[in-house]
């Protein structure tokens, strides 16, 4: 194989979203990713397209990126995305100050929210617990099997190469200049792919990548658990409108609703079991936010769990844990690491991470990817590996 000048370790929407932008930039890339396209947590995520508002009290700039994100979106991946609009609900026992906070911060971060009250909410959501009323935002529903592989799709048709199946082991460099990545396939054969730049967007795997070249990249691994009752109980994403935490999204998806979720500091990433107690716990709080599901068989439920790839938090940030996304740079000129953000400000990370590429490579096209629209995938053959989520996507050549 001759030299490739970027390499970009793993194809979830991150990665993929990175080769994307690489490629039509005319930057020769490839990917190597050690299962399947979105077999990672991009393959078992919630599936809001976010307005921003979940987080908007507690970080106003993540949540007017992702309002601005969600924008692009509708520009470029209508077809990957349901409008359901979001509903966030003050059920009966919760603040109501939180409520003014959150119309506050919403008008700060330019994310439209209008009050409905209880029996507006009501007549919206029978299903759901009693309520004082809330707040209707422009949340959304992204079709990950949709959204994935339209991306690399794209990607490929500009040009980008992936090597699925294919993981990397390290990062080779001579002093401060890299030379390539060592790669080994399902076979245990091992070869050296050369590199002049080297993206690690491997999601929760990622430190480890980092290391071999004396990168640190700080990730704080949450696993969140979901459960999946397969009728669609809400009709709009609905969120509780309080501090976000444990419990409080139901999301309508293709028929179901994905309820959740929980969140458990795991030291893998690939503990993506949900244990006993968890599934008690979704079932005992499903039952409490939307009643009706009490007399439901419970043994038709599923369940399933994904890990966070959330940048830990920075000293003297109070042990926040940010939802923005960081790029990691070390020692090694060209090696770059980048975790955090969300699905729904994918594309946003990519062009900040492949404009810093662009620079070191000496190219000067912008990124084109707010305005040029991504096409459904034709080729795609699923993998039936997962029991909620297709979680692995392979592209047929
Ligand atoms: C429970 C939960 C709910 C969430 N809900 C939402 C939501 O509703 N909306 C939203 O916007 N975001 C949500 N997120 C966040 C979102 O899912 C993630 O931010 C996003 O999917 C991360 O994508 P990624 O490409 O960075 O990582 P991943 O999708 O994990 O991709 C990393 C890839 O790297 C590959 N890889 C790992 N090691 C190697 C190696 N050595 N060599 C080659 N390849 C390797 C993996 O196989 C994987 O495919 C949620 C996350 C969780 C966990």
């Amino acid at each position: 194989m001759g030299k490739e000048r970027l390499i970009v370790i793993g194809a979830g929407v991150t990665g993929s979203a990175i080769a994307r932008d690489a490629s039509m930039r005319g930057i020769p890339t490839t990917v190597i990713e050690s299962g399947e396209i979105g077999g990672g947590t991009s393959g078992r995520f919630h599936s809001m397209l976010q307005s921003g508002a979940r987080y908007v009290v507690t970080d106003t700039e993540y949540a007017a990126e992702c309002m601005q994100e969600r924008k692009i979106s509708e520009r470029i991946a209508s077809f990957a995305r349901v409008d359901t609009e979001g509903l966030f609900v003050l059920f009966e026992d919760d603040d109501p100050k939180f409520g003014d906070r959150f119309a506050e911060s919403c008008a700060v971060a330019g994310i439209p929210a209008k009050w409905l009250d209880s029996s507006e909410i009501a007549a919206r959501e029978p299903n759901i617990a009693a309520s004082q009323g809330g707040f209707v935002v422009p949340d959304a529903v992204f079709h990950p099997w949709e959204m994935v592989p339209a991306i690399a799709a794209s990607a490929i048709s500009h040009g980008a190469e992936f090597l699925t199946h294919t993981r990397a082991v390290s990062i080779e460099s001579t002093g401060s200049t890299i030379s390539g990545v060592i790669v080994e396939d399902e076979s245990g054969t091992r070869w050296t792919v050369a590199a002049d730049c080297v993206v690690i967007s491997a999601g929760t795997w990622s430190p480890s990548l980092g290391e071999s070249v004396g990168l640190n990249i700080d990730v704080e691994t949450a696993k969140g658990s979901m459960l999946v009752v397969h009728q669609e109980m809400v009709n709009s994403v609905v969120n509780r409108c309080r501090q976000p935490q444990s419990f409080d999204i139901a999301v309508p998806l293709n028929g179901s609703t994905v309820f959740g979720t929980t969140s458990v500091i795991v030291h893998s990433p690939d503990d993506t079991e949900v244990s006993t107690e968890e599934l008690e716990q979704l079932r005992a709080e499903l039952k409490k936010f939307i009643p009706t599901t009490a007399t439901m068989d419970e043994s038709q439920w599923n369940s399933y769990a994904g890990v966070r790839p959330l940048v830990s938090a920075a000293p003297g940030e109070g042990g926040a844990v940010s939802r923005k996304h960081a790029v990691f740079a070390g020692e090694v000129a060209g090696v770059l690491g980048v975790v955090g953000g969300s699905f729904s400000t994918h594309r946003a990370m990519a062009e900040d991470v492949v404009d810093r590429v662009a620079s070191q490579l000496g190219v000067r096209q912008e990124s084109r990817t707010a305005f040029e629209a991504l096409a459904p995938a034709t080729n795609v053959v699923w993998s039936d590996n997962a029991p909620m989520q297709r979680r692995g996507i392979a592209l047929a050549s």
